[in-house]
């Protein structure tokens, strides 16, 4: 899907006039995309009145950048597709109540990750404070009560089950008044998801729910499901009137687009994302993101709000990258950025072409390796880092002391340079102030 979306949108910023037939073709593609990728025919015919009706490119003022307000205002259609947050204010999480115990009900098939994203829930919750149970009322499936446990177990969340008790409802009422009684803040109730027949497990559902009475219910939804994501979003919406969406499996090759689909059908927001097996896999949604990686563009739009939010003061640099200027203190600061942002391989996603660079040396050695170039810059003098570098050249001497300063090598400092040498290439390039070589624009 994204591949056609986004070839949709570069043939529009390739051709030469932006005007309504180019618009109508792309906005063409662009639907037969989502077609294809089980988004509802509804939604789709709405989302492409809502585009051209919001483009009307005679209308505008002749400076504007008509390519860029179509590559945009596609961009925001598809983020309001799954964005309805302002329905429910625009708290991305369930706020607990305080002072009294908050009831979570989890429902979805087997094997959408319902168990998993509740130990993961339940960890996020006890990391900011909350006292967390974790209840299971899945007795229907062999081993579901020991799987519970080893996940609590490493998460070091309290959890409650029975080997003999057959009856769910029975369980999941006792479990609850269990950590009721010891004034737990949080008590998440996992249940079952397969049965002989669907419209047993949506009559446990309801029991259950009745039981327990729960603050909030979520449904646990497999992104990799495609078209079935719709009915199977609306039967669990009619049996267990669920407030908010987990959508696991997103570390996968799956990009959620069926998603799109519970979503409206539903009008329930996504809150948290899967991003893998791990206990600490769990994510905030955003629909910035989510689009951005549904369409391949590296989530440019999430890094740069998540520099914002961090409030890193880039300006230096970017008035550098307009004079075609990248001394070695831009290195560091844009290093010790990427660093402060969090795990490498998650922000790797975000940067196009950057995936590929992790990939071939991993995590573990990607931080090191970062580490080790902070400890270099951090070595070196005011002077040296707001040089381009060539001073290392003419006096080779720093470089040993560099390298001994910061525990190092001469080989690793020089690969600093080395790097430094490459990104001011780069931006002389595109961000210098000399007209292109008029060779460069006939290529163009
Ligand atoms: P349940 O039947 O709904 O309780 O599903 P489980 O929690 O048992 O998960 C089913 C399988 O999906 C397990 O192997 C999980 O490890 C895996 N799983 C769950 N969430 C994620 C996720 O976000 N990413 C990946 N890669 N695997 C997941
Ligand atoms: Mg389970």
């Amino acid at each position: 899907l994204g591949r056609r979306i986004n070839a949709a949108m570069s043939d529009l910023t390739r051709s030469n006039v932006v005007d309504e037939k180019a618009l109508d073709s792309m906005l063409k593609e662009i639907c037969m995309a989502l077609l294809e990728s089980d988004v509802n025919v509804k939604l789709v015919s709405t989302l492409r009145a809502n585009i051209k009706k919001q483009i009307n490119l005679k209308d505008q003022a002749p400076g504007v950048n008509k390519r860029r307000l179509v590559q945009k205002t596609v961009f925001d259609e598809l983020c309001a597709l799954v964005d309805c947050q302002s329905e429910n204010g625009d708290a991305p999480a369930f706020k607990p109540k305080k002072g009294r115990s908050n009831v979570i009900m989890f429902v979805g098939l087997q094997g959408s990750g319902k168990t998993t994203s509740c130990t993961k829930l339940a960890l996020w919750y006890q990391r900011r404070g909350f006292k967390v149970g974790l209840v299971c009322a899945d007795t229907f499936r062999a081993g579901a009560f020991d799987q519970l446990k080893q996940n609590a177990t490493k998460a070091k969340v309290p959890y409650y089950g029975s080997y003999t008790e057959t009856d769910p409802v029975a369980v999941a009422a006792a479990g609850v008044a269990r950590f009721k009684s010891e004034k737990f803040d949080i008590i998440i109730v996992d249940t079952s998801g397969r049965h002989r027949q669907e419209q047993e497990l949506f009559a446990e559902m309801v029991q259950i729910s009745q039981a327990v009475k729960p603050d909030q219910t979520i449904m646990v939804l497999d992104a990799s499901i495609g078209q079935a994501a719709e009915s199977q979003s609306k039967a669990f919406k009619e049996s267990s009137d669920f407030g908010a969406i987990i959508l696991t499996k997103m570390d996968g090759h799956a990009k959620g687009g069926g998603a799109i689909s519970a979503v409206a059908a539903t009008r329930t927001p996504i809150v948290f994302i899967g991003t893998g097996e791990h206990i600490h896999d769990l994510e905030p949604f955003t629909p910035t993101q989510f689009i951005s990686k549904l369409l391949g563009m590296g989530d440019i739009r999430g890094l740069v709000d998540h520099v914002k939010h961090m409030n890193l003061d880039q300006k230096e640099t970017m008035k550098h990258i307009e004079q075609g200027i990248f001394t070695i203190r831009d290195l560091r600061d844009q290093l010790s950025n990427i660093m402060k942002m969090g795990p490498l391989s998650k922000m790797a996603g975000m940067i196009p072409g950057m995936s590929q660079v992790m990939g071939e040396v991993g995590e573990e050695e990607s931080s090191k390796r970062l580490k080790r170039m902070m400890y270099i810059m951090d070595s070196m003098t005011e002077k040296e880092l707001d040089s381009d570098g060539k001073i290392f050249v003419s006096e080779p001497t720093r470089l040993t002391r560099v390298a001994k300063g910061s525990g190092t090598s001469v080989r690793e400092v020089e690969d600093v340079l080395s790097q430094q040498r490459t990104m001011a290439r780069m931006v002389k390039q595109v961000g210098g102030k000399k007209p292109p070589r008029p060779k460069m624009k006939r290529l163009r």
